[in-house]
């Protein structure tokens, strides 16, 4: 959207022609590992009512079998991050389950979705969405939940990816952000997958509307 602003000074009129900061549309989800947030993601990107432009994160981690570079995240060494991260690549960076591994969202990734006027899309954690709410407070965030500790530890453990060192730490992580989810301007429990699925396609719909009135 834009916005025309007429401001005087100096006897002369200035004209400014301002992107409103709403003109950003982003959308952040978070979830515990578990929650059932990569095939929510997926269905999402496919089908949601709204352009959703998924940002690819950039990491320290390794590739997982299967990964593809600038298609599941930018993976890069600990030092190009870094040197990134001076160059002010980022709009926010984390280090995620105390791994040691450093995971942030590139100002370029927001851009690509701006230009083709889409939401970005930003799967990232707690840290990193109540750090993109503190720039862009319009930004609409949405946690997703397991339905109960128990589901979702098991839903955990039936991925068989994860040794027990990682599911334990992942586990303590996921009390913690729950603890979080009341910062969020929606949750919704993931009991079934589409469930879920409709109920963030109608948060997004409702949320452009508001944005287009
Ligand atoms: P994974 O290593 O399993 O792909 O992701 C681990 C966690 O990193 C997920 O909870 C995901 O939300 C988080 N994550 C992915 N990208 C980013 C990012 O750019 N910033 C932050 N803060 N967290 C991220």
């Amino acid at each position: 959207m834009v916005c025309v602003c007429v401001v005087a000074g100096f006897g002369n009129w200035v004209v400014l022609v301002m992107e409103q900061q709403t003109g950003k549309r982003i959308v952040v989800l978070s979830g515990p590992s578990g929650s059932g947030k990569t095939t929510v993601v997926r269905r999402l990107v496919e089908s949601a009512p709204v352009r959703l432009v998924k940002s690819v994160s950039a990491t320290t981690r390794p590739p997982r079998p299967g990964e593809v570079d600038g298609d599941d995240y930018w993976f890069l060494t600990r030092d190009q991050f870094l040197q990134r991260l001076q160059g002010d690549a980022f709009i926010e960076h984390a280090e995620v389950f105390s791994s040691g591994f450093l995971y942030g969202t590139l100002w370029s990734e927001l851009d690509r979705a701006w230009a083709q006027g889409g939401w970005a899309f930003l799967e990232i954690d707690v840290q990193g969405a109540l750090r993109v709410v503190q720039q862009y407070p319009d930004a609409v965030t949405i946690f997703l939940r397991a339905p109960s500790a128990a589901e979702f530890e098991r839903r955990l453990r039936s991925r068989g990816t994860e040794s027990e060192e990682v599911i334990q730490r992942r586990l303590a992580t996921a009390a913690q952000e729950l603890q979080q989810a009341e910062r969020y301007r929606y949750t919704v429990v993931n009991d079934r997958l589409e469930n879920a699925v409709t109920e963030i396609c109608e948060i997004l719909k409702a949320e452009e509307k508001a944005r287009n009135a």
